[in-house]
């Protein structure tokens, strides 16, 4: 959110009207703000004085019976054409600026639960366009991986785990481009800073290839392109590094090919 959001919703604030997701979010960025500190006083400074005036003018019995009867009697006057018409709110008088008072909060209440749902709306939107988004590239990703692992051309290597991660499963497909993609299953979720890395270990040189996270369905998929010297004959090895990964490895094997 943008500081003129955050603008946007300092009256809003100032009247008590927002809702509290809203109400949590500008408050953290009041910590921040100076310039919305100050602007939100002069809203505070408004809303109090507009409920003061609301307070101290509420009509009473006989005046809102002053203010109906003359409504009616302007009511007559639209009926009768030929008596001259006169300005609504002028015959009111005094009672006529409490009444349009009454009015403009009435309407500016509407108006903050129109902008209230409004602002729900589009937020409930940006969340389903990122939904949309985000199902799309998986959709997109796996469709990848099926023409990968399908092509006519297709190299599959299985990398089966070592003791260090039981239950952990990797495939390797690449073509004769060295184009390669790889899927990994039942690897934990790898701390914060930290990632997995694939390995090409040609003879007994490993080359670093890209590294890796497991996404939140537990699957980790990497998209690399296979030094040309990996692509006569290398061992694929699954490490844990720096989240950045390494030239060389530094953690122990977890999967890898046949050597
Ligand atoms: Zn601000």
């Amino acid at each position: 959110m943008v500081h003129a959001d955050y603008k946007e919703m300092l009256p809003i604030h100032a009247l008590a009207a927002l809702d509290a997701q809203d109400d949590r979010v500008l408050t953290e960025h009041l910590a921040s703000c100076a310039d919305c500190r100050l602007e939100l006083d002069e809203w505070q400074k408004v809303s109090a004085s507009l409920a003061m005036t609301v307070v101290l003018q509420e009509p009473s019995k006989e005046v809102r019976a002053r203010i109906l009867s003359s409504i009616s009697k302007s009511e007559r006057a639209n009926v009768v054409p030929l008596i001259p018409q006169k300005n609504v709110w002028s015959s009111l008088g005094s009672f006529g600026v409490i009444a349009a008072g009454i009015v403009f909060v009435a309407l500016m209440i509407s108006v903050l639960a129109l902008w209230n749902e409004n602002r729900n709306n589009q937020r409930r939107l940006a969340e389903l366009a990122t939904q949309i988004k985000t199902t799309q590239e998986q959709l997109a990703q796996q469709q990848k991986l099926i023409r990968q692992f399908t092509a006519p051309d297709a190299h599959m290597t299985e990398l089966m785990p070592t003791t260090s991660a039981p239950g952990a499963k990797a495939m390797i497909a690449y073509d004769k481009t060295g184009h390669a993609m790889l899927i990994a299953r039942g690897l934990p979720a790898a701390p914060a800073g930290k990632a997995y890395q694939l390995w090409y270990i040609v003879g007994t040189t490993p080359m670093p290839g890209k590294v890796f996270k497991m996404d939140e369905a537990g699957n980790g998929l990497v998209e690399d392109q296979m030094p040309t010297e990996a692509m006569k004959s290398a061992t694929f090895a699954i490490t844990m590094e720096d989240a950045n990964g390494a030239a060389k490895p530094t953690g122990g094997i977890l999967l890898h090919s046949a050597f």
